[in-house]
């Protein structure tokens, strides 16, 4: 039996960075695709995790069988809780085989969206204009992410949002549905004025790894001008590894890398950077979930 550290580098995967000064959560992350695209079972993932002081993560689902793994494993497992929905390529690809898969698809997210307290958010839902570039995929996507919006106020929960290429759209259609109460911008792609619209209606941007990279200068300028509350942080793993791990696969465990990026940006210390962005998550998220923001266990 190997040790996770060998496990790891076996995988080809970056080694444990230095324990975090105070625990965090990966507000975003698929480990059920790091497990297929690497390797890494979510347990192991999990205790990778655990091990640097990432204690809280969460499993976002992309299609329904992605969004029953994240309801189960969030039902299965302290500090992990889930958010369910069909993202927006999917959302395309389904409506191009049949409309009615995507209609059915659509309510099963809904019950999932039902499920229990350890269902936090509606995600990922939004606009995909890179990987979709058709007029009809576009017009599916719209209303794909308005059932979202509605099924996320319906059950009062977060509405995690993919945005790549899709601002105008993005904010289009929320501006005509209502935005939810708690809206997070995840992988946050834009400038200091997209942040400025979206910091306008409460939201929260959530950082990954690009933000770390060389040719980020728009979402650095983001980060400045975002409020400390409403910053967040993730891997959406196994994408976008932050430096000095760029270019090897992501896991939850190497969000710590992002979080002493961000401290270093605010020029604030670890510690304190670490309490704020697990205090915001929580927030975010709907509160009293874990232990480090003194709500309620589940
Ligand atoms: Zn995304
Ligand atoms: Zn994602």
């Amino acid at each position: 039996m190997s040790t996770l550290t060998e496990r790891l580098e076996s995988l080809g995967l970056p080694p444990l960075p230095d324990p975090l000064a105070a625990p965090i959560a990966d507000s975003h992350t698929h480990l059920d695709t790091v497990a297929e695209m690497v390797g890494l079972t979510p347990e192991e993932s999990l205790e990778a995790a655990a091990r640097v002081g990432v204690a809280r993560i969460v499993q976002v689902g992309c299609d329904v069988e992605g969004s029953r793994f994240a309801e189960e494993l969030a039902r299965t497992h302290e500090g992990v809780v889930a958010a369910v929905a069909i993202h927006p390529n999917d959302a395309a690809r389904l409506a191009a085989d049949s409309p009615a898969a995507l209609a059915e698809a659509i309510d099963e997210v809904d019950r999932l969206a039902g499920a229990g307290p350890h269902v936090r958010a509606v995600g990922e839902t939004g606009i995909d204009l890179y990987r979709t570039r058709d007029q009809e995929g576009r017009r599916v996507q719209r209303e794909a992410f308005a059932a979202h919006i509605a099924i996320a106020k319906a059950h009062g929960l977060t509405l995690a949002i993919h945005d790549r290429d899709g601002h105008d759209d993005i904010l289009d259609v929320l501006d005509a549905e209502g935005w939810p109460d708690r809206v997070i911008m995840h992988c946050f792609s834009g400038g200091a004025d997209l942040a400025r619209r979206c910091l306008e209606h409460d939201a929260w941007l959530s950082f990954a790894g690009v933000v770390t990279f060389n040719s980020a200068a728009p979402q650095r300028e983001a980060l400045a001008v975002t409020p400390h509350e409403r910053i967040l942080v993730e891997t959406d793993a196994p994408f976008l590894t932050p430096a000095p791990r760029r270019g090897k696969s992501n896991g939850p465990y190497l969000v710590a890398h992002t979080a002493r990026f961000i401290a270093e940006r605010l020029g604030i210390d670890e510690q304190d950077c670490c309490r704020m962005l697990d205090v915001n998550t929580s927030a975010a998220y709907g509160g009293g979930w874990g232990l480090a923001d003194g709500g309620e266990e589940r």
